[in-house]
């Protein structure tokens, strides 16, 4: 399985982007230049969905 090494904007850690996934679309077509790791993409959403019932 192909995958790219790709460091996370929030945490800064290497995280592996698989190939097939949405991140490795994205990343292949260069339409997104931040990425983060599945941990830190699950503290954005649960803080996104935090600050909409605020
Ligand atoms: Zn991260």
């Amino acid at each position: 399985m192909y995958y790219y090494e790709v460091l996370c904007y929030s945490c800064r850690q290497k995280f592996r982007v698989y190939e097939g996934s949405l991140k490795y679309k994205l990343l292949k077509e260069r339409t997104n230049k931040i990425f983060r790791c599945e941990e830190c993409d699950h503290k954005v959403r649960i803080d996104a969905i935090k600050n909409f019932f605020k």
